[in-house]
């Protein structure tokens, strides 16, 4: 079902006309070609009036950045219903001040790669809301990186972080730096070097990064060893993802994969089903998708791919974990090893789209935009019923609204994926408390998050009118706790 926003109503349509200097790159112009094509439905999705000048206004003011504007948009799209009950809150100009980031800072980071030769990388923190405590989101090291990337991910970060019910607020950060090739010393080199403009923006009461795309324990290890060499304190909490003998938490590793499956064990839950006996597609390779993985077999599901980016395994006995994680996490080789080594079950297809795959649950788990209105097409014909974001904004608008246009039960990455943050939240809990807590212990209190945010952005989708809808649902919760606490503060 459509939802439409309260009061006068614009079309996506003039929505996108607005942005004319870039509108071949941006992904709302695609993603409309199709849109029109679509069979049998009315697909533009209306924003509220003013939720649309304040759009247009972002639109300018954030030239170019084009998944920044992708991530407002989606945000806005669920609003227009809290403004029309709580018109304060547009008075006082609550969206206008929510897309402003706080503190945004770029640094150059140059190092030295193992030829001698000089580098020079680009560094990002986007400390973008801190209204319900320390700004907190990860580090990603990949060439894609540059501002509105960073953008996108520190806003939907402030959403993600208030629905875990946790002290902390939004940012993210990372380099355009490609840690891919490089050796073990570079990547080091280049930590280094980063943390050295980076530590005076952080604190375990100011800013606490953790890990994304490209940044994993190995590298956590290497910033904390520079911050604490220049700062010269053992501050545990001021980063997250750390190894297990230096003040990090069990369970984080796990958190962000087992944490979207709980999420979509929720909603299986809600259709009177779970995953026992379910074939699933998983994409990427990292640690979102092994974990994803791992706990979609411990409850009785068959995963039968996964991929990176130069195509997907499939494996028609269910992929083999140790194998994967192996190849993955000891090895870091491509998941091409894996096919390779694991015999005649499996197969690797170069350039392969994972989402051809027939099967029942899907998720997405390798990065932004990596499953489009086609992919969710296909999935949808091929009889899938769940989608579950374990990556951040990784299906396009068209896509996301093919899903719930057929009925599919949708775990949008802001709520699907906040197990891995929420878990960063518990590992400074014990920081800030000398201890550490069981496996048993950890596993428990992220499973119980999850069944709150799922209840949450249920409870509150019903609520506003669209049943089913966890996109509006998650965006109307986040916002609320947001707004509320920024409200407090009076005009800051
Ligand atoms: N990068 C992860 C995310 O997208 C984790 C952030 C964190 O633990 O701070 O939520």
């Amino acid at each position: 079902m459509l939802y439409r926003g309260a009061g006068r109503q614009a079309s996506l349509h003039i929505a996108i006309s607005g942005g004319a200097e870039y509108d071949s790159q941006d992904p709302h112009e695609a993603p409309r070609e199709r849109l029109h094509q679509l069979p049998g439905g009315d697909l533009l999705v209306a924003m509220d009036e003013r939720l649309e000048e304040a759009y247009q206004d972002i639109i300018r003011r954030n030239a170019g950045e084009i998944e920044f504007h992708q991530a407002v948009r989606e945000v806005l799209e669920s609003l227009g219903p809290v403004l029309a009950k709580r018109p304060e809150l547009a008075e006082r100009k609550i969206i206008e001040r929510i897309c402003e980031p706080e503190r945004q800072v770029i640094f150059r980071v140059v190092w030295q790669d193992d030829t001698g030769e000089v580098q020079v990388n680009r560094g990002f923190r986007v400390q973008f809301n801190s209204a319900l405590g320390p700004y907190k989101g990860g580090l990603r090291f990949h060439p894609s990186v540059y501002l509105g990337i960073i953008k996108f991910l520190g806003f939907e970060q402030i959403f993600k972080n208030a629905l875990t019910g946790l002290p902390i607020g939004g940012a993210k950060g990372g380099s355009d730096f490609d840690p891919k090739g490089r050796s073990d010393d570079e990547i080091m080199r280049f930590c280094q070097s980063f943390m050295l403009e980076l530590y005076r923006h952080l604190g375990e009461y100011r800013d606490v990064p953790a890990g994304d795309i490209g940044v994993g324990t190995r590298e956590i290890g290497w910033l904390f060893g520079q911050y604490k060499r220049i700062t010269n304190q053992y501050e545990s909490g001021v980063l997250t993802g750390k190894g297990l003998g230096w003040g990090g938490s069990l369970v984080r590793k796990e958190a962000t994969g087992y944490g979207a499956v709980y999420f979509v064990n929720e909603m299986l839950k809600v259709r009177g089903d779970s995953f026992e006996g379910k074939t699933c597609v998983v994409s990427g390779s990292g640690n979102v998708a092994i974990y994803t993985i791992e706990k979609a077999c411990q409850l009785g599901a068959r995963v039968v791919a996964c991929s990176d980016s130069d195509g997907y395994v499939y494996d028609e006995a269910g992929i083999d974990l140790d194998l994967l994680k192996q190849i993955k996490e000891v090895e870091r080789r491509r998941i091409s090893a894996y096919a390779e080594r694991r015999g005649s079950t499996a197969r690797f297809v170069p350039g392969g789209n994972v989402w051809e795959i027939p099967c029942d649950i899907a998720m997405p788990s390798a990065t932004q935009n990596e499953l489009n209105g086609r992919d969710a097409a296909k999935l949808v014909k091929n009889g899938c019923i769940a989608v579950g974001e374990g990556a951040n904004m990784p299906t396009t608008p068209d896509g996301v609204r093919i899903f719930l246009d057929a009925g599919v039960s949708f775990g949008v990455g802001k709520a699907a994926n906040a197990g891995g943050v929420a878990t960063s939240a518990l590992e400074m809990q014990q920081n800030a408390s000398r201890d550490s807590w069981t496996f048993e212990y950890t596993e428990e209190r992220l499973a119980q998050i999850m069944r709150d945010i799922h209840r949450t952005c249920y409870e509150t989708a019903k609520e506003y009118g669209a049943p089913g809808n966890y996109v509006l649902g998650a965006n109307i919760a986040g916002f609320i706790r947001v707004a509320e606490a920024m409200e407090a503060f009076g005009l800051i």
